[in-house]
């Protein structure tokens, strides 16, 4: 929260990574061991009291104990203010939500006929990206309505006929909300597409571009993505005008991040993990298992061990993940074991250590999984099993 000393981005990762996107095969390339450098404050060039920003708004940004904009709210807010469209390429950890969102909410704040749409690949995101903007719009009338799979059609319905100004949803349910004819966007001038890239990741594609053919011609489109591949490129140039371009992407999330691998020999792997949970210094663990049905295995056995764990995975119902959340987050439980699916996008502070109990199946997961820890600039670690 009040950490600002956001690293400066350089992307000087190892050329290896390219190459194995599609494999995890030889991972001792991948998993370095923390590199200590010498930690380079970013200074900002803005403050948020320069922005041209409701007042109100401010009051709210500093009571959730904003100081200073991250990189990508120093370099995209401006941007954002003028209408322009704009591509970022950040990653969860970067305060790129509050970089769409601050503008966004005094925009509406000025002109509270208009309506935002906000697409996002995973419920939790959803959920996560709801809970900033309540707390950014506190006391401003502005309301929200989150639309996600899982959850009953029946209750978004009756809260889309409430007075809302953003909507937040994910691709499939957003569809499902058009087709009906419970979700018109014709107020809507404004669009977000969050972790475009994991949407493409998830199938999405064809419900964004259902979603986007819905949208008026004259919008204001942002657009951001962890990764830019040609298929993003051609995403940007289907959706965007002219877009600006800001990128505070690092490959190197790894830098802050201590990583090691536990080969393991003569116990199993599960019997690995419950003597790390043993230690005191493994307070608040993430775990991450290839299947659903592992990740429900590994809770299960934990807790038979007498280790406070959950699980959150796609099997799951929306309430069972949401308590499993809260319960990880707030320390209730010691372990969360999590397939990459539901991990995705998740902001969870001081995540002690990120366990890879199974091999992710690509580079890009690795980066993802391993980046829950040592976020804002704290120092994390993340271990790997290999039998
Ligand atoms: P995000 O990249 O949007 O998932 O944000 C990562 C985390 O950084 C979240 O916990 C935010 O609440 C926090 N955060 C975002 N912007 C700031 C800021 N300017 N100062 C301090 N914390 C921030």
């Amino acid at each position: 929260m009040n950490n600002h000393s956001f690293r400066p981005r350089r992307t000087n990762f190892r050329p290896q990574a390219k190459r194995a996107q599609k494999s995890f095969s030889d991972i001792s390339k991948f998993v370095n061991k923390a590199v200590v450098t010498e930690e380079v404050v970013y200074t900002p060039e803005h403050s948020f009291r320069d922005f041209d920003i409701n007042a109100q708004l401010k009051a709210n940004i500093l009571a959730k104990g904003y100081e200073h904009p991250t990189p990508i709210q120093d370099r995209a807010i401006p941007h954002i203010l003028k209408g322009e469209d704009l591509v970022g390429i950040a990653n969860t950890g970067t305060g790129k939500t509050a970089a769409f969102l601050i503008p966004l909410i005094s925009k509406i704040m000025s002109n509270p006929q208009e309506k935002v749409l906000i697409v996002v690949p995973t419920r939790e995101l959803a959920f996560q990206i709801d809970e900033e903007l309540r707390a950014f719009a506190k006391n401003s009338g502005l309301f929200s309505v989150v639309l996600i799979g899982g959850s009953g059609m029946g209750k978004q319905i009756s809260e889309l006929r409430h007075k809302h100004h953003f909507v937040i949803g994910t691709p499939g349910r957003l569809k499902d909300h058009i087709e009906s004819g419970h979700l018109r966007l014709e107020g809507f001038k404004t669009v977000v597409l969050d972790e475009a890239d994991r949407m493409l990741d998830m199938g999405f594609i064809n419900d964004m571009r259902f979603m986007m053919s819905h949208m008026a011609k004259e919008r204001h489109t942002l657009f951001f993505s962890a990764t830019l591949s040609s298929e993003i490129e051609k995403l940007i140039h289907e959706f965007l005008k002219t877009p600006v371009r800001i990128s505070v992407k690092t490959r190197d999330t790894a830098k802050n991040i201590d990583q090691d691998i536990i080969r393991i020999k003569g116990k199993t792997k599960f019997e690995v993990l419950k003597d790390l949970l043993l230690q005191p210094e493994f307070n608040k663990t993430l775990v991450f298992a290839r299947t659903k049905h592992g990740a429900e295995k590994i809770a299960k056995a934990l807790k038979q061990s007498g280790i406070k764990a959950e699980s959150i995975h796609g099997d799951k119902n929306q309430a069972a993940r949401l308590r499993a959340l809260s319960d990880f987050k707030s320390e209730r439980v010691q372990a969360l074991v999590a397939t990459d699916v539901a991990a995705r996008g998740l902001d969870i502070s001081d995540i002690s250590h990120v366990i890879n109990f199974d091999l992710p199946a690509t580079y890009e997961d690795y980066v993802h999984r391993i980046g829950r820890t040592g976020r804002a600039a704290k120092k994390g670690k993340a271990l790997t099993f290999i039998e």
